[in-house]
């Protein structure tokens, strides 16, 4: 018999999502058309945002934000250092350099503190990560960097997340969303641009399809589909096909009840786990409201019954499954020069540990978590 496994996280699909996949099938429209279109206008009324640009995925989104805006080769982004790795990898893509600053240990999120010391004449932009789906401080952040450096919010985990009485992915001038498996709303691989910015939008449509001056979809559907449209910039194909469009536009429709679900459960995490010593469960947001992508935790090196990893293989053993929060991406090969140079980013890739959350487990299943994790006693309590 297979083992009972909970996982960290599981996509909720179902029948609907299948259903609607089936209907493109049924209309013989597969790449972007009138789902990827109605999966926008949804969501971007479901944000509150003038417009929502649906792409293939939360890091091609982010750099086409980045190309739109003419960001290149000279030009400095700022990114945390405790993140995906695509956060950095994007200002690369572009040919411009990633300059990282280091995260504040509560929120995981960049420390706006930090983040004076590193703008020069060079910086263009800066990316903060609402990461797990804490709301990053962007008002601490905008009254430390000049007007005209832009932010760009990486939303990758964010979709439902507000601050300040507004959505992630209005923060900005943009803000670019994940709908990867192991985000809230999953329509398999894909992202999704906001802004308000009008020309901004224009230009981001047009360059998600290589650049061409008209749609596919207006052109086959327009009066004169044989007039091929000119292209005048250099544009991508990052289009969202519209079997995804169809499937991100079903799960938009269940954000509310899965934010609620994860809501009610990090809250009963956070309560049941206050009295283990060796956990520290992660906080609220003091101005705005989480969306719990991840429950992310720390481990107390000083307490813990053991290691982190022996931890989440104990863990692992019992049937649950967790993994670290995320990378110091400082500390990653491909930016080994940084190695060491980020205490923080450092600290949290190496003591943090996400716990099952996801709109698939049990009421049994989070008491098992629990209960699992208090009778795991702390290191002094046995010397
Ligand atoms: C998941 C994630 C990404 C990448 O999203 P994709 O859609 O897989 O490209 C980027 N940044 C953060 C913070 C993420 O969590």
């Amino acid at each position: 018999m297979e083992k009972q496994q909970i996982h960290i996280a599981l996509p909720s699909t179902g029948e609907q999502e299948w259903l609607a996949t089936r209907e493109c099938f049924d209309t013989g429209w597969l790449t972007q058309g009138p789902k990827v279109a109605e999966f926008e206008r949804a969501f971007a009324k479901r944000h509150g945002v003038r417009h929502a640009i649906a792409v293939t995925s939360c890091t091609t989104g982010l750099h086409l934000v980045l190309a739109a805006y003419g960001i290149g080769p000279g030009d400095e982004v700022i990114v945390p250092a405790f993140t995906w790795v695509a956060t950095a990898n994007v200002v690369r893509f572009c040919g411009a350099t990633p300059i990282f600053v280091d995260v504040d240990i509560d929120t995981y999120n960049i420390d706006p503190t930090l983040v004076a010391e590193k703008v020069t004449e060079k910086t263009k932009a800066i990316i903060p990560v609402h990461l797990f789906g804490h709301p990053a401080n962007i008002d601490a952040i905008a009254a430390v960097i000049p007007e005209d450096v832009i932010i760009i919010e990486d939303a990758a985990c964010a979709a439902g997340a507000s601050y300040k009485g507004k959505y992630a992915g209005t923060l900005g001038l943009a803000g670019v969303f994940s709908f990867h498996p192991r985000k809230t709303i999953t329509c398999g691989e894909g992202g999704m641009i906001t802004t308000n910015d009008d020309a901004l939008a224009d230009k981001l449509k047009m360059m998600r399809s290589h650049g061409a001056t008209v749609s596919e979809e207006q052109r086959h559907l327009g009066a004169k589909p044989h007039i091929l449209p000119d292209f005048n910039v250099l544009g991508y194909n990052y289009r969202m096909t519209d079997m995804q469009g169809a499937v991100g536009l079903v799960q938009l429709s269940k954000l509310d009840a899965f934010l609620e679900e994860r809501r009610y459960f990090s809250q009963y995490y956070r309560e049941a786990l206050a009295q283990c010593l060796w956990i520290k469960t992660p906080v609220e947001p003091v101005a705005g409201d989480h969306s719990w992508q991840a429950f992310v935790c720390l481990v107390d090196p000083q307490i813990a019954p053991m290691g982190r990893n022996e931890i989440m293989e104990e863990l692992n053993t019992r049937g649950i499954s967790t993994r670290p929060g995320t990378h110091a991406v400082t500390e990653l090969g491909l930016y080994a020069e940084h190695r060491g140079c980020f205490p923080n980013a450092a600290f949290c890739e190496a003591n943090t540990i996400a716990l099952p959350l996801h709109n698939k487990m049990s009421e049994k299943d989070y008491s098992y978590v629990v209960d699992t994790i208090l009778s795991m006693v702390p290191s002094k309590v046995l010397n």
